[in-house]
């Protein structure tokens, strides 16, 4: 039997990075892999977000084209609203805004590429550093000795031994099962997607969306679904909570490609379908249960992935390596007990996922309502929405008399609004700016503010101007 200071199941982001950071910490560590190569199943899960570059800098220096081949940055987002006939209604396209306060964010808004290029790239920094990677070997199980878990084995019967396993295998983890942690998700703990990869030349793809770098369909007829542009083409895709679905998921899916929109895109992209595939993405209010004796998990197994939008990979690489130096410090003081890894979750909480994760049940319910929730929501948020956008730029009135129409048929939206806001959109920015809400909500404060409000008032009613 093998021995090593760290196992690791699972060469996704979260995996490799963990290997590189034991390795680089002195670990003896070997990270296993089930697919030929990391990265092989090739699921989405390519728009990394800057934030990657602003932690990792001389890392992601080194993802260029000549690794990646795929890579595609791309500095816009455009937001197609989708009425319940099917008709795209309107769009909004958004770049990065003036607060955006570094570099490379304030250039781009996700550099994307394919996983099976990404992986692999990912996996090369661990085993450069030292750390062991084995490829097409499932891991089955986990190792016991009197109860205590102590090492993995493989679906061959192969055992390797090591004081601390971290589970780094992904949404349906068989380190959290079999450690004991999480029989399984609930169903509203995990998100199925399927989606389809199209092929299109590259120049269509530049020629055509220029800088876009993704988009996301908003629908009344479709869970809101995303595209995603790479160099040599596309993903679509869509998913829903397991218990939000009432037909296969893939009839959704096939409505957002049979759009009439989309269908133009298609031809006009010259696009191929490529590939059809489906991933399930843990999708959570707060990562619980994380750690016991001698386990970690980290990313997807962890829960980790965003509570609004699930980005995955950047809080992937972040638990990763907390988990490989808690793990590091825990072998050297000889104490694997679950108190001692508890550190992870001191250290995760206090890093940019953590902080996302401060309004975690708020965003979750918001986004669960929204565009998760095409009947129920989207089908009068999608008109409200355009009537306030779009309705002014028409010339079938006259301008003033268009906005007392908008107004009045805004008014009619406002006994489904209205509770909307109650519900989920005050929670949130009571949640988000709950460190100030006493200073504005300071009756004290708020007194000496009246009085200079009321001073900017006009003294006398202004006289209509006469007419002419
Ligand atoms: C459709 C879709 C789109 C997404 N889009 C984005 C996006 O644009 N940006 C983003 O940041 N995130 C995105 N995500 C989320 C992101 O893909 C995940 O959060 C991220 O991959 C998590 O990384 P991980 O290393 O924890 O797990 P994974 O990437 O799932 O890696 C786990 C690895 O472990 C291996 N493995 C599993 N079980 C075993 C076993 N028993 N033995 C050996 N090996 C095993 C698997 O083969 C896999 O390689 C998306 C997810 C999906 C499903």
């Amino acid at each position: 039997m093998k021995t090593y200071d760290l196992i690791i199941v699972g060469a996704g982001p979260g995996g490799s990075m963990a290997a590189k950071t034991a390795a680089e910490n002195g670990l003896k560590t070997i990270f296993f892999e089930r697919g030929r190569k990391p990265g092989e199943k090739n699921s989405s899960g390519c728009g990394l977000g800057p934030r990657m570059w602003k932690q990792f800098p001389s890392m992601m220096k080194d993802l260029t084209p000549e690794k990646c081949p795929s890579l595609r940055a791309g500095a816009a987002a455009r937001n197609y609203f989708i009425n319940e006939e099917g008709i795209v209604v309107g769009y909004v396209m958004t770049r990065p805004t003036e607060s955006v306060s570094y570099e490379p964010a304030k250039s781009w808004i996700t550099m994307n590429c394919y996983r099976s290029e990404f992986d692999p790239w990912i996996a090369e920094f661990a085993t450069y550093a030292g750390a062991e990677l084995k490829n097409s070997t499932l891991i089955v199980n986990l190792l016991k000795k009197d109860g205590n878990i102590c090492g993995v084995v493989d679906e061959h019967g192969e055992k390797y031994k090591a004081p601390i396993v971290i589970g780094a295998d992904g949404a349906v983890s068989m380190v959290a099962k079999q450690s004991g942690l999480r029989t399984r998700w609930a169903q509203d703990q995990i998100t199925v997607t399927p989606q389809y990869d199209f092929f299109a030349p590259p120049n269509k793809i530049d020629d055509i969306m220029g800088d876009e770098a993704l988009a996301v369909w908003w629908s009344a007829i479709f869970p809101a679904s995303y595209q995603v542009f790479f160099h040599d083409g596309f993903h679509q895709g869509l998913g829903n909570w397991l218990n939000k679905w009432d037909k296969n998921p893939l009839f959704y899916l096939n409505r957002v490609i049979n759009l009439k929109y989309y269908q133009r895109l298609l031809k006009i992209l010259d696009a191929k379908p490529r590939e059809l595939q489906s991933h399930l993405l843990p999708w959570l209010k707060y990562p619980y249960n994380t750690h016991t004796d001698g386990v970690i998990l980290i990313g997807d197994a962890g829960g980790f992935p965003c509570p609004l939008e699930a980005e995955g990979i950047y809080p992937a690489m972040v638990t990763g390596k907390i988990a490989a130096e808690v793990a590091a410090e825990a072998i050297t003081s000889e104490d694997i007990s679950k108190s001692a890894l508890s550190k992870f979750d001191e250290m995760w909480k206090k890093t940019s996922v953590g902080e996302e994760f401060e309004a975690g049940e708020e965003l979750y319910n918001i986004w669960k309502a929204l565009p998760f929730s095409p009947k129920e929501t989207m089908s009068w948020f999608v008109p409200m929405f355009m009537e306030v956008m779009g309705g002014i730029y028409d010339w079938s009135q006259p301008h003033a008399k268009r906005v007392r129409q908008i107004a009045a048929h805004v008014k009619s939206y406002m006994p489904k609004a209205l509770p909307f806001i109650m519900k989920y959109v005050f929670p949130l920015v009571a949640k988000i700016f709950e460190n100030d809400l006493d200073k504005i909500m300071d009756p004290q404060k708020l007194m000496s503010v009246i009085p200079k409000i009321m001073d900017l008032l006009p003294k006398k009613k202004k006289q209509r101007r006469e007419k002419l």
